[in-house]
């Protein structure tokens, strides 16, 4: 049988840390990572047959749960046509459809092939449609791995940005401005300064690559407000909260119309997509319709589009994401209830069928605070966890998240893994 540590060490030799995504590799909770063979339903199973109850569904697409039916066999059914053709087939057309059905604020939409593609399109588009250069995001927020996102805050909230990334020439990291999460005062301190050279302000409306926080109230409204006062574009990045929050994203859940918004793999099922869309009048200027140049091979592929509608027809079923929110509602209390049982200081956040936990008694709504958090505790706990047969995210600043295969089951099993992992990770 080939081994997980066997593939590893294979891995190393071949491929940067032994993966093809930093996260894999369990660089920030130490250890080695598991190769998975299968996943169904709620479950991954590694190449030596231990099988884990998944809350990371493959960062986020499987809402569906992994291996759904229906998801499978609709891509089955695509792939008898062909994999790719490299014109416009109607499952497109459906699928554009179906975002701008479900998203009142898309008239039109480009599908790409990832988050980093749908983010870097849309930046360059609100770039053009405005002649402005400079963009501004949030310190903690991923937005994928374009150069423009590959920057954090220096000292003070309006400092101009610093790479995060050899390789991202300062010249472009100048042009990012980076603003701490749910600081309205700093946002609008950064407009007064900066407003007339800002072409986009980007967010994840609710945070979900620093664990999982959510907007204080009133606060994507007041972006809204700043962006619009300032002739800057809104941009929501719901590659993670899209379709997952609620049906109609986090701006139907928070009542909050961003300009354009970016969607990835969620929209793909599984299959590497991602697409970005919003108002006419912007979509209109991206080619060949309008000047501004973005173009994909591979975009729109037949067999994507077919994953990527079979999911979202199982999730537009009445109730399907109250389900969701009351399920991830009963595992997060249940894993407050166990680190209080324990005497760990412990709090989590939750948005619909995404959430966190944090060791640290305080609820969690900055970067700062989730920077605070215990993480050699939560280090020992992800191991305690995955021991037991559960698969939390491999780093306490990323999210986690619930699909519709989990059961009450896998919920009990989780907090009684949990009441395990909780008192070893305690010492
Ligand atoms: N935006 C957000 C909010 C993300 O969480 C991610 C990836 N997790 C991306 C963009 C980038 O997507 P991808 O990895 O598909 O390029």
């Amino acid at each position: 049988m080939t081994t997980n540590q066997e593939l590893f060490h294979r891995a190393q030799q071949l491929m940067p840390g032994g993966v093809n995504s930093p996260v894999r590799a369990f660089k920030s909770v130490g250890g080695e990572p598991f190769f998975t063979a299968r996943a169904d339903g709620a479950y991954l199973w590694d190449v030596e047959g231990r099988r884990y109850i998944d809350y990371v569904g493959s960062w986020g697409p499987m809402i569906v749960g992994h291996n759904h039916p229906a998801v499978r066999e609709a891509v089955e059914r695509a792939v008898k046509d062909g994999l790719s053709f490299g014109t416009p087939c109607a499952a497109e057309v459906t699928m554009a459809e179906t975002i701008t059905r479900l998203i009142p604020s898309i008239d039109m939409v480009r599908m790409v092939n990832s988050g980093t593609e749908a983010t870097m399109s849309a930046i360059r588009l609100a770039r053009g449609a405005t002649g402005r250069s400079k963009i501004v995001k949030f310190e903690g927020c991923y937005h994928g791995h374009g150069d423009s996102f590959l920057v954090k805050a220096g000292s003070g909230a309006l400092t101009f940005g610093v790479p995060t990334s050899p390789g991202v020439p300062t010249a472009n990291a100048d042009l990012t401005l980076t603003l701490p999460f749910n600081d309205i005062e700093a946002a609008q301190a950064l407009f007064a300064e900066h407003g007339a050279d800002v072409a986009a302000l980007i967010i994840e409306p609710v945070a979900g690559n620093m664990n999982c926080i959510p907007p204080r109230d009133g606060y994507l409204a007041a972006l809204r407000e700043l962006c619009t006062r300032h002739g800057a574009v809104l941009i929501f990045d719901e590659v993670m909260t899209g379709f997952r929050v609620a049906l109609g994203g986090a701006q139907a859940h928070y009542g909050v119309t961003p300009d354009l918004t970016t969607f990835g793999k969620i929209i793909g099922g599984g299959m590497p997509v991602g697409a970005y869309g919003g108002r006419r009048d912007l979509m209109e200027q991206i080619a060949p319709s309008g000047p501004i140049y973005q173009a994909g091979t591979l975009s729109g592929n037949p067999v994507a589009m077919a994953a990527g509608l079979a999911m979202l027809e199982l999730i537009q079923v009445p109730g399907f994401h109250q389900q969701l929110a009351a399920r991830t509602r009963l595992l997060t209390d249940g894993l407050q209830s166990v680190a209080d049982g324990e005497g760990v200081p412990f709090s989590t956040n939750r948005v619909g069928a995404m959430f966190g936990v944090f060791f640290r008694a305080e609820k969690v709504e900055t970067y700062a605070q989730a920077t605070a958090a215990d993480s050699a505790l939560f280090n020992r706990f992800f191991h305690g966890m995955l021991e037991r047969g559960v698969y939390l995210a491999p780093s306490a600043f990323e999210a986690g998240f619930m699909s519709s295969a989990h059961s009450d089951q896998d919920i009990a099993d989780t907090l009684e893994a949990a009441r395990g992992a909780l008192r070893q990770a305690r010492g």
